[in-house]
């Protein structure tokens, strides 16, 4: 899942990229109210964590523009309680959650989750398929209820082909939400990446397996059927 951070305050939005991060989003994260639109412009998004005061407009643009978007995409607003009074017509027009700072990033994280429910129908904070399972929030796997240690990465990976499936995440949009749009990624590092996790799952005895679909991406099946419909893993 890949978030739009919009703060133009320099620790927090330090503090805001990398605790998002660590909770396994994707995060691009700009300063200004210019490089937001830009950013909207070309980039999908699974949410905007917005701060409504910025230096060169005020974020309420930016919300607009986020909801001019062919998809819906939620939007969490950041505002200073002593701005909340007039603030409030407005946000009932388009935010789906404000936090009043100072706030805590658990309870950013949380609300953020329950935005995306809500939203995109993501389902509960675990997936789970065969003997595989995904805690979103502690970002644990586990194959038969033991923990298998994936990286960051490797992680995202799986806790998108659980939200999919049975659908198939697409390769390019794999390289859209697991990776921010300052780091720069081949379908080759994709590639490696998914392999890496196929081993992972594997030893770890899994009765999932990721079917390579050719042209389109990937997609987790379980082993029983894989043996049946002789797919290519
Ligand atoms: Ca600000």
């Amino acid at each position: 899942m890949k978030l739009l951070v919009v703060e133009d305050h320099r620790e927090l939005h330090a503090l805001l990229r990398t605790h998002l991060e660590r909770a396994g989003f994707a995060v691009d994260a700009v300063a200004s109210g210019k490089a937001a639109l830009d950013a909207l412009a070309v980039g999908d998004f699974d949410a905007l964590v917005l701060d409504l005061g910025l230096p060169d407009m005020d974020g309420m643009a930016v919300l607009a523009a986020c909801q001019k978007l062919p998809r819906k995409t939620p939007c969490i607003v950041l505002t200073a309680r002593d701005a909340l009074d007039s603030r409030i017509a407005g946000l009932n027009g388009g935010a789906d959650d404000y936090m009043l700072k100072p706030f805590d990033m658990a309870e950013l994280e949380a609300r953020l989750r329950a935005v995306l429910r809500r939203t995109h129908g993501m389902p509960q904070n675990r997936l789970e398929l065969g003997n595989v399972a995904f805690e979103s929030v502690s970002r644990l796997a586990t194959v038969q209820g033991c923990p298998v240690d994936l990286l960051r990465r490797e992680a995202m990976l799986l806790e998108e082909m659980l939200r999919v499936w049975p659908r198939i995440v697409i390769k390019e949009r794999l390289e859209e939400h697991i990776y921010a749009t300052r780091e720069s990624v081949t379908l080759n590092a994709i590639e490696a990446l998914v392999s890496r996790l196929r081993r992972k799952l594997r030893d770890g005895g899994a009765d999932v397996l990721i079917d390579t679909v050719r042209g389109l991406g990937y997609r987790l099946v379980l082993a029983q059927d894989a043996r049946r419909d002789g797919h290519q893993s």
